[in-house]
């Protein structure tokens, strides 16, 4: 565990690393260095050089764009409400329960004429006074789109126990949370590929959501789009009626698959988690950087769909993964060396 929790830091945990060095032999010295040193010149070939820290999103090679965009609505500019390098202050309008466990979460921004300024696919951070008496920091994903002038819409499932969760369960209309970003994400922008498949699990479709209602209210976007959705039950699924909406009316555009943890009697969808079998009957064998494999879940999702495209030969350019450590599972499976996905599809 201790060797698990460093990795996760980014840290290696020395006084591990220098104890197994003691057992070594000159001759096994001088082989691992000779090793590391190879290693090392064939990275900083195959990297740009940045540090982990730079950015929050490590697939980025370089920081989120940020286009502080304004735009003209009934004669009213409307500016971005949120940038990355400063807090914006957002109110709570409402809230709609969808289950017990998750609950909508509407924001009004700081003037009536702002809008996120976001590109649809990344993600923010929020900050809240805490029951513990300090600042608490943690990432969402909005589901409304980017350029809403209303609000700003995060959809929470709620972790037992979970400080954030706690605060956002407590709030009424009218309380208030700072944002900041983008912060990371995938930053999706239209006709830049043919195909996105996006592989979502419980709350992590979030940002699938968000991307999925600007590629449908945009006509001019012909991105073909498929989401597989694990989700633990069938009230859990989000926006289902919208989903199927979609579904029902644009065959041509969209493709969607739930699969159920706990399936009711008569469920015609999958079941059980996303594992090879499923990514075989459902993703297109287009193995190119024209179709991109999104996976938006926790760690052991991110671990076993990334395991299971490898060996059904996509490329690991083709999958990108939500999250600050999102391509440590690419590295591990792919190679440490491997190509990996940009966090956009524009040219360089
Ligand atoms: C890019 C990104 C986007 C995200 N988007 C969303 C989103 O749209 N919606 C959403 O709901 N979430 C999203 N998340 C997750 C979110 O950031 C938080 O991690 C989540 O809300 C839990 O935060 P919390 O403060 O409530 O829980 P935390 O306090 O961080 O606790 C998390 C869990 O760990 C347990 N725990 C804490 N301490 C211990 C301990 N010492 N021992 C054992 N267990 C412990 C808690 O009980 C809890 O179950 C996103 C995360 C990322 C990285």
């Amino acid at each position: 565990n201790v060797c698990i929790l460093s990795f996760r830091s980014k840290s290696s945990n020395n006084r591990v690393l220098h104890q197994e060095l003691s057992k070594m032999t000159v001759l096994e010295k001088k082989t691992l260095a000779q090793s590391l040193l190879e290693e090392v010149a064939q990275e900083s070939r195959s990297f740009p050089t940045k540090s982990y820290d730079e950015f929050d999103n490590p697939f980025n090679t370089r920081p989120p764009s940020y286009l502080g965009k304004e735009f003209q609505l009934h004669g009213t500019t409307v500016t971005s409400a949120l940038n990355p390098r400063s807090w914006s202050t957002l109110t709570l309008h409402s809230r709609v329960a969808i289950t017990r466990r998750m609950v909508s979460f509407r924001f009004s921004f700081p003037l009536p004429t702002n809008h996120s300024g976001l590109i649809a696919g990344q993600y923010v951070s929020v900050r809240i006074d805490s029951r513990t008496g300090k600042d608490e920091m943690r990432f969402f994903s909005p589901v409304s789109v980017p350029d809403d002038p209303k609000f700003l819409e995060l959809v929470l499932r709620f972790e037992s126990h979970g400080i954030v969760s706690e605060y956002f369960q407590n709030m009424k209309p009218g309380d208030t949370i700072e944002c900041k970003g983008p912060c990371g994400g995938f930053e999706y922008h239209p006709n830049t590929l043919d195909e996105l498949t996006l592989l979502a699990s419980g709350g992590g479709v979030t940002p699938c959501l968000q991307i999925i209602r600007c590629i449908m209210a945009d006509n001019s976007d012909k991105t073909k789009v498929k989401l597989l959705y694990y989700s633990d039950t069938v009230d859990e699924i989000l926006s289902r009626e919208e989903l199927d909406g979609y579904a029902d009316n644009h065959l041509e555009k969209i493709e969607i698959v739930y699969s159920l943890g706990e399936a009711p009697e008569k469920w015609t969808g999958e079941e059980g988690f996303i594992d090879k079998e499923m990514l075989d009957k459902y993703v297109t064998k287009n193995r190119n950087e024209k179709h991109k494999i999104i996976i938006c879940g926790g760690p052991t999702m991110s671990f076993s769909c990334c395991f299971a495209l490898k060996s059904l030969a996509f490329l690991s350019q083709q999958v990108f993964i939500f999250g600050p450590f999102g391509t440590d599972p690419v590295k591990r499976i792919y190679g440490n060396t491997c190509a990996l996905s940009q966090h956009d599809c524009l040219a360089e």
